[in-house]
């Protein structure tokens, strides 16, 4: 099968991600995740791999800067 054979169009596609910044704990170290699920609690550090209870997310505007 060739490339050109496989090359149907499609409808171009956009969309919109909100984007989860996360601070460990424990380590203090920073990740990221798009379109978490806002509902869940619990998120495993990246970095030192410490488990984290978040409370709920801070908009943008209540970050200090
Ligand atoms: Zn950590």
């Amino acid at each position: 099968m060739s490339i050109k054979q496989n090359d149907k169009k499609k409808a171009p596609l956009r969309s919109i991600e909100r984007f989860h910044h996360f601070r460990c704990g424990h380590c203090s170290g920073w990740w990221g995740i798009g379109d978490a699920p806002a509902d869940r609690k619990d998120w495993y550090c990246p970095w030192c791999g410490k488990k984290n209870s978040f409370k709920k997310a801070l908009t943008a505007r209540a970050i200090p800067c």
